[in-house]
């Protein structure tokens, strides 16, 4: 008899859907990846997505009921959609989470959804992994493991321990198999940790959207947001004559702080062609907004 997938690994904390299943896929040794992702999802070309993930009904329908992983916890709590409702609607929000739960071959949709194809700030390239959580994560679980909180676009530095993340030997497009970070980092040179010290608005922004990555609950309000990078546009004569904002060849940055119910976000616009926040060349202004 079928019992699911029984020995289903527990997430551990922060842990991405894309590293439970390569962890779950070392154990099991599957002899065809096509055949393992038609039993992890009922189809064969299955993308693995390593950020967000796709095709979470078909994935939960499989994973015994005891554990308790349904689509709706591994979407809040080990995939990086909840830090993508920043300047989202609603409804945008709720096309992301259909779309990481419904059957579907395209997972392009599930990048569309969160933003990533029109933000001035690109996914990363590669996956990421910070060097001293590599050190606690082997010793709290005896295995490291992708997190979620190092691989949200615009955020370069580990959230818990205030480092510069490393780049890993992993792309993030295209992949159709399970990797997990000890086999990359089996393969790859040791990783040295960074001397460099971040400045502290870096550490500062990857803290703050740390928090909102794991506080799904909380509503941003989306047209507050919006009113405030339109102020700071107008303040920096990026008005167009129309009266619509110029927002072309600008990276934003925002930078949250959360200080009891109130947000403040602060807004740091770099130069045109950064792909992230370039401190030494960006200014920025501070403005406060609250909850709705
Ligand atoms: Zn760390």
């Amino acid at each position: 008899m079928w019992t699911g997938l029984d020995g289903f690994p527990a997430f551990c904390t922060g842990e991405t859907v894309f590293s439970v299943l390569a962890e779950f896929t070392k154990r099991v040794h599957p002899e065809s990846n096509a055949a393992w992702l038609k039993e992890l999802f009922g189809n064969s070309y299955q993308t693995a997505i390593t950020d967000l993930a796709s095709n979470l009904d078909e994935l939960e329908q499989r994973i015994p009921a005891v554990y308790g992983y349904d689509a709706d916890y591994m979407i809040n709590w080990h995939t990086t959609a909840p830090y993508h409702r920043l300047g989202q609607s609603e409804s945008q929000t709720q096309k992301l989470y259909k779309a990481m739960k419904v059957k579907s071959f395209n997972a392009t949709n599930v990048h569309i959804y969160a933003g990533n194809m029109h933000s001035g700030i690109r996914r990363p390239s590669f996956s990421r992994a910070c060097t001293i959580c590599i050190g606690v994560d082997r010793k709290k679980y005896g295995r490291t493991y992708w997190h979620r909180g190092h691989q949200l676009p615009g955020i370069e530095v580990c959230p818990l321990h205030g480092i510069y993340l490393t780049e890993v030997n992993l792309r993030n497009t295209q992949r159709h198999t399970f990797v997990t970070l000890e086999e990359v980092l089996a393969t790859q040179a040791p990783i040295e940790p960074g001397t460099e010290m971040p400045d502290t608005r870096l550490i500062n922004l990857a803290q703050d959207s740390y928090y909102l990555l794991t506080h799904p609950e909380i509503q941003v309000a989306r047209e507050k947001t919006h009113q405030l990078y339109e102020a700071i546009a107008r303040d920096r004569g990026m008005a167009r004559r129309s009266g619509k904002m110029d927002f072309g060849g600008i990276d934003e940055c925002a930078q949250l702080l959360f200080v009891g119910n109130t947000l403040t976000i602060q807004v740091v616009f770099a130069s045109s062609s950064a792909n992230c926040l370039d401190v030494s060349t960006s200014d920025e202004t501070q403005c406060c907004l609250a909850f709705d």
